[in-house]
């Protein structure tokens, strides 16, 4: 499906077969010089049949056309390998070209996982059936590094880049301050939360996310573009919600930890999950697994605030409450 949202700014959303995201929302913007891609999909054949239909009723040529990536993961950044051309620039942030530069990525996150209790003879598994394995890029084109605050224009739009960290290392969205439009890649999302994931003991992506959040709250926007489902109007109204989720989050989180003494993985089992099976055992491994780094990204989070400490021994971590924090002490 194709939607002209402004002049010469389409949606076109693009097939995420046995996603429960259902779509990814392409935004393509059309000019007379370089046309610019916002988003791609996954590098798997619906994702590709639909772009190619879209950019035919458009009227798009490949070589005339750059990209904007909002973050690396798969549904947004792997169908690039099939879609840049030579003369294709493609804008892209710099923790994230960082990630995919250095090596041994997916072994440390399993070590990491293993560490925080997901079980040995479920990892491999829950690692091959990730979407980013199974439809990643087949390679990767040269990359421009943009940064906060970076301009990019195309036809009649000039946008600026907003680095906003949290459901990803990296995550930016483009705002066009005349129009007040803010493509929001994954940062803001409507009736489904954006999935907060942490796979390092350094990184704190709950609180990144937070802030991201305050960040945009405060910008003019009167209508927000997101990765997938439908347009925003009200950002601020879905910013507080989400705020709202994730304090109900670390409120659950704190009462799951009373009197014991839990890995992740048994944290994200009794956390509530918005899925349809009847329990833990019955989730599909890769939802095991986005369970499981969203229960470290608010552990991480509590952590940090002093309501919980962390502990590590015979190569395992687990989570206590931290009998002796501030009475007092909030959540949020
Ligand atoms: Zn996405």
């Amino acid at each position: 499906m194709i939607e002209e949202i402004r002049s010469n700014f389409f949606r076109v959303q693009i097939p995420l077969p046995n996603s429960p995201l259902k779509f990814l929302n392409s935004y393509i913007i059309r000019s007379s010089e370089r046309n610019l891609i916002v988003d791609t999909g996954l590098n798997r054949k619906e994702c590709l049949d639909a772009m190619h239909s879209g950019l035919q009723q458009l009227g798009i040529d490949l070589t005339k056309t750059d990209f904007f990536i909002t973050h690396l993961h798969a549904d947004h950044f792997a169908l690039l390998s099939k879609l840049a051309t030579a003369t294709s620039q493609v804008f892209f942030n710099r923790p994230e070209t960082e990630l995919i530069e250095a090596s041994g990525w997916w072994e440390r996150m399993l070590s990491y996982a293993a560490k925080n209790g997901f079980p040995e003879n479920e990892l491999r598994e829950a690692i091959r059936s990730h979407p980013g394995r199974e439809f990643g890029s087949e390679w990767i084109p040269e990359i421009s590094v943009l940064q906060d605050g970076d301009q990019i224009s195309a036809g009649d739009y000039c946008f600026r880049c907003v680095s906003t960290p949290g459901h990803s290392l990296g995550h930016t969205c483009l705002y066009e301050p005349k129009k007040k439009i803010l493509v929001a890649g994954d940062h803001i999302l409507i009736d489904i939360t954006p999935n907060i994931q942490c796979w390092t003991d350094e990184q704190n992506p709950l609180q990144n996310y937070l802030e991201s959040l305050d960040k945009v709250n405060q910008m003019e926007i009167d209508l927000v573009l997101p990765g997938h489902r439908r347009l925003i109007t009200d950002h601020k109204r879905r910013i507080a919600e989400l705020k709202e989720h994730h304090k109900t989050r670390l409120s659950e989180v704190l009462s799951i930890l009373a009197n014991r003494q839990l890995t992740a993985f048994e944290v994200a089992s009794q956390m509530t999950w918005d899925l349809d099976c009847d329990s833990w055992q019955d989730f599909p491994r890769p939802q095991k697994w986005f369970a499981t780094g969203e229960a470290i990204a608010h552990l991480r989070y509590l952590e940090r605030k002093g309501l919980i400490v962390k502990k590590d021994k015979d190569g395992m971590t687990t989570f206590t409450l931290n009998e002796i924090s501030t009475p007092g002490s909030e959540v949020g």
